[in-house]
């Protein structure tokens, strides 16, 4: 029964696959810093649900969680696709882990002027004001639609990620003056090789 056979093989494939999706040693992405033309660049929708994004999801928390953010957007790690992982609790509880693929904000309340920052622009940071609550919809890295409340540092979080995939970086929610010379002294470690 050679039609049994073929068809077993993709079958036991998956499931190896599935094994090492769970347990493999995940893939580590360097972070792409400001300057790079991709992060100001809106992410194209993400259209294909399949292994690989879930394959690249874990490997976006892994990433975020090396790199000891709360949220990480795909432009960051160089892929203009719009999906973003977020968790606040830095890996210490994994139903905190959340997929954001295609979000978007469909209630916002309240606003809460805090300090930010982006694992994009490390060493600087500004504060934004931002909602105290959204309410996020969003798919998961299945294609599964869902909707999230977030409150303060969660809001923050989802706002800050969804405005990546928009291609916005916190600078532009600064002051000209504070944005102004952040940038001033990103030029300055970028002429010193620093950057
Ligand atoms: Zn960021």
């Amino acid at each position: 029964m050679p039609d049994k056979l073929t068809s077993s093989e993709p079958a036991s494939a998956a499931v190896t696959e599935t094994q090492q999706a769970t347990s493999a040693a995940r893939k580590i992405y360097p972070i792409v810093k400001y300057g790079d033309p991709i992060l100001e660049k809106p992410g194209a929708p993400v259209k294909k649900f399949d292994a690989e994004l879930e394959q690249l999801a874990e490997d976006m928390f892994a990433s975020m969680y090396a790199a000891q953010g709360v949220g990480l957007a795909a432009p960051q790690i160089g892929k203009g696709l719009r999906i973003a992982v977020v968790d606040v609790t830095g890996g210490k509880n994994p139903e905190a882990k959340i997929v954001l693929a295609n979000p978007e904000i469909v209630h916002a309340e309240g606003e809460v002027r805090e300090e930010e920052g982006c694992l994009s622009i490390p060493g600087f940071r500004g504060y934004v004001l931002r909602p105290q609550f959204v309410t996020i919809k969003a798919q998961n890295a299945k294609g599964e639609t869902f909707e999230i409340r977030g409150e303060n540092l969660l809001a923050r979080a989802f706002c800050h990620e969804i405005d990546h995939l928009n291609g916005i970086l916190f600078l532009q929610h600064l002051s000209m003056l504070k944005r102004d010379l952040i940038k001033r002294k990103i030029k300055k470690l970028r002429k010193q090789g620093e950057w």
